[in-house]
């Protein structure tokens, strides 16, 4: 079940509104007893959630790690760094010289390298990981999903015959839509993509959530969207479209997410903090 904290859009206006309290500073504080020094590899609204409680305990500093992809994230409450790590060697190279005690990998469920990456360097240092996500979505009565195991899957599961097509796939792997040129798209992203990766027929715009069920209602209206092409990312915030899906009678290609390997999993943000006080 989805955790209440997790819903809608006011708390993540509340969280970019609340100050900032570095972690780090606290660390004289913390005896050696109690010393955890948490990465929560973020991108996700999980992330700036759990980054805010870490903030608010004076047990606990941390620091935030982002992949540096939209140029203009989202604050959030703990110290952050940007960019990759380099790998699986980078990535424990930091755990060492950083003293990181626990890592929570709160990225989007579609982020599958991180992940990996993250079980792999945990494992190899001996650092405690727990993986943070929202639960995919499922059915509901009147739904008319086609599920799908990736993009490739989704352009195939079109058809032949155009149609108009809205990609809330986010901008990576829309390249993957040009094989099936015979449709219009209208891609929703929060960046611009690159242009030769379009398919030849697509309208960009730009959005990001949460989008109310109404103005979803519009759009698909307003674009003559027949049908929706959308990754199985869970959550509050993009849940709007499918619902929109549901009322208009539209199809959905549902992209499964990708294997998510075995590493300890949660749903729940109390859950994410027990663990770092573990
Ligand atoms: P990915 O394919 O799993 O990762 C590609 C590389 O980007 C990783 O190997 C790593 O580089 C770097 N990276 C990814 N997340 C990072 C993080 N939080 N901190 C530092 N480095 C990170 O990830 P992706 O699908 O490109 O997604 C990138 C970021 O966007 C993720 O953090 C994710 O939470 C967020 N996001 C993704 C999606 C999506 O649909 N994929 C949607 C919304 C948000 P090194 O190997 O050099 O360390």
């Amino acid at each position: 079940m989805e955790p209440s904290s997790l819903r809608g859009g006011e708390a993540d206006e509340a969280i970019q509104s609340s100050g900032r309290d570095s972690g780090f500073l606290r660390s004289a504080r913390n005896d050696a007893a109690t010393f955890r020094r948490a990465l929560v590899l973020g991108g996700s609204t999980e992330a700036r959630i759990l980054a805010t409680r870490i903030a608010a305990d004076p047990h606990l500093e941390g620091v935030i790690s982002l992949a540096g992809r939209t140029s203009a994230p989202l604050a959030h409450d703990l110290p952050t760094r940007t960019g990759g790590f380099g790998g699986v060697e980078g990535l424990t190279r930091y755990l060492v010289d950083e003293r990181i005690s626990h890592v929570v990998d709160a990225t989007h469920p579609f982020a599958a390298r991180i992940s990996a990456n993250a079980r792999a360097a945990c494992a190899a240092v001996g650092v405690p990981l727990l993986v943070l996500t929202r639960p995919p979505w499922l059915p509901a009565r009147g739904d008319r999903w086609i599920e799908v195991s990736d993009n490739l899957a989704a352009a195939g599961a079109l058809g032949d015959n155009p149609r108009r097509v809205f990609l809330a796939i986010g901008r990576q792997g829309v390249a993957d839509f040009r094989i099936a040129p015979q449709h219009d798209y209208v891609l929703r992203v929060i960046e611009p993509p690159n242009a030769d990766d379009l398919p030849p027929c697509c309208e960009v715009i730009f959005g990001r959530g949460p989008f109310a069920l109404e103005d979803e209602i519009a759009l698909m209206r307003d674009k003559r969207i027949e049908i929706i092409v959308t990754k199985n990312s869970g959550g509050a915030l993009a849940y709007a479209k499918i619902e929109a899906a549901r009322t208009l009678g539209l199809d959905v290609v549902m992209i499964a997410r990708p294997a998510s390997g075995d590493a300890p999993t949660t749903h729940e943000i109390d859950a994410a903090m027990a663990f770092l006080a573990s």
